[in-house]
């Protein structure tokens, strides 16, 4: 399997450090409102990384953070005149409402940044110790001339970069060492949360977080650390200089980015107004089919968001659906545990689109090409399946376009047979379950649901599903 690596530009092959275990780590959003499709699509493409080496037989564990602590979900709670952790945790629970909605399953762990500062704390210290990390007025900043290989990620030269900053120098930056060195914890402002430390009243800087999340939940060392491109500079080149300083190992052996959403050639974003929620797109479409239109581009390749291809993919998806119902509905009557001489000839065919599908998938995650073997399957399956074919042929067929969908992600196969008063058993079930803070159950019950193509919406007049 080849994936390609960020930090050497090349596709490489795909060796964990364990064999049969991968460990991954995948920036998550900062929690002030609702995520919009840009920081949807890290989420469904390296939720489909994982899910297909899952299905390659590997256990992984997945780790993907909240930043609950910054200067937007500050600013946030004081126009509303609430506390920062009242923001962060509305929207960490509205963030997985949106997961759970385009069937991107739970991370093995979701850290959340204020719940770690102690670990920051110590490896703050730790890099001050080594001589990597110095204390200004309370502020520590990374000295970053004491790492040689600062760039390697991004491939930015130091001097470049130096003089780069020194252009753009501002007041209050002068207390640095020098202008590249990035902050690891900051004193507080009046009104701001903070922590006690050894440097001052304060807060940790960004950057840190992630190192030190990555490092209690994975190891000092992991297989894949992944997020958008914007996150390579600075942020993964600091987590990377933070981490290797502090531990003396290499961070990660392979870094994945995923290209930009855009929107008109520009990149989706917060702060330029030209974004779409997921939770706006979901009321409009299934968000089966928002997951659909991002797999059908590679996760490197910007992509540009439309109207006409959302339609498109809509009624792409529905030909795997349809496909799926026919082929249910000729299960109900078809005969025979064993296949005809002329389906087995058929065989290799079936054989070949599944090869295909997973060279697709192991050229560095090719989902585009991914998506159109399952096509290619969906019309052999068209042409060949019929009154007459076997049960075993027809099971086979089924299995494998529900099984292939299913590892991108792709819930295909609607559970007509599902009784309204089995969901709603089932949702007084999750209900109570979060009555009684059991909300492990209550996220298993969500999926449970969402796996039998039933979506959840919690409304302030109560919980309302729908079918997929
Ligand atoms: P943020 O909340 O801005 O830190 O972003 C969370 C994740 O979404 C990061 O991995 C970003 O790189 C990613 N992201 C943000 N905007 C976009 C976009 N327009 N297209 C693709 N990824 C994005
Ligand atoms: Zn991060």
């Amino acid at each position: 399997m080849k994936v390609y690596n960020t930090l050497t530009r090349r596709k490489e092959e795909f060796i964990p450090l364990e064999e049969g275990k991968v460990k991954m780590y995948v920036c998550g959003p900062t929690v002030y409102n609702f995520i919009h499709i840009g920081n949807a699509r890290p989420m469904i493409v390296f939720d489909t990384v994982r899910r297909y080496l899952e299905y390659k037989g590997y256990e992984v564990n997945y780790v993907s953070n909240f930043t609950d602590v910054d200067d937007k979900i500050i600013a946030k709670a004081v126009e509303e005149g609430v506390s920062a952790e009242e923001i962060s945790s509305r929207y960490i629970k509205e963030c997985k409402k949106d997961m759970a909605d385009m069937n991107v399953k739970p991370a093995t762990t979701h850290p959340l940044a204020t719940q770690e500062i102690d670990g920051m704390i110590d490896m703050i210290q730790t890099l001050i110790d080594k001589g990597f990390a110095y204390e200004v007025n309370g502020t520590v900043y990374f000295r970053v001339k004491n790492f040689k290989e600062y760039g390697k990620l991004s491939h930015k030269n130091l001097e470049d970069l130096q003089s780069g900053f020194r252009a753009l120098q501002v007041s209050g930056e002068d207390q640095k060492e020098d202008p590249l060195d990035f902050v690891l914890w900051k004193p507080k402002k009046e009104g701001e949360p903070f922590w006690v430390s050894p440097w001052s009243e304060g807060r940790p800087g960004w950057h840190i977080e992630c190192s030190v999340m990555s490092k209690k939940y994975l190891g000092e060392e992991i297989d894949i650390h992944a997020g958008g491109e914007d996150l390579v500079f600075p942020h993964h080149e600091n987590e990377i200089a933070q981490s290797e300083c502090c531990n003396g190992k290499i961070f990660a052996k392979y870094w994945m980015h995923n290209a930009f959403l855009n929107i008109d050639n520009k990149k989706m974003s917060k702060s330029l107004g030209n974004f779409f929620t997921v939770r706006e797109i979901g009321e409009k479409y299934d968000l089966q089919v928002l997951r659909f239109f991002m797999l059908n581009a590679h996760y490197r390749s910007p992509l540009n968001f439309s109207a006409e291809l959302m339609e498109a993919s809509k009624n792409a998806l529905e030909r795997i659906v349809t496909c799926v119902e026919q082929l249910k509905h000729l299960l109900e009557t078809a005969q025979g545990d064993e296949k005809s001489q002329a389906e087995q000839e058929l065989e290799g065919e079936i054989q070949s689109y599944r090869k295909k599908f997973e060279e697709s998938m192991e050229d560095d995650f090719n989902t585009a090409d991914a998506v159109s073997a399952v096509f290619e399957l969906v019309k052999f399956s068209n042409t060949h399946a019929d009154g007459s074919s076997t049960k075993a042929f027809v099971k086979e067929l089924l299995d494998t376009i529900v099984e292939l969908s299913d590892v991108l992600g792709l819930i295909v196969n609607k559970e007509a047979e599902v009784l309204d008063e089995d969901i709603e058993k089932l949702i007084e079930e999750r209900q109570a379950a979060r009555r009684e803070k059991n909300f492990k159950r209550a996220d298993e019950i969500r999926d449970q649901l969402a796996s039998m193509g039933i979506i959840l919406k919690d409304t302030r007049e109560g919980v309302q599903w729908k079918r997929a």
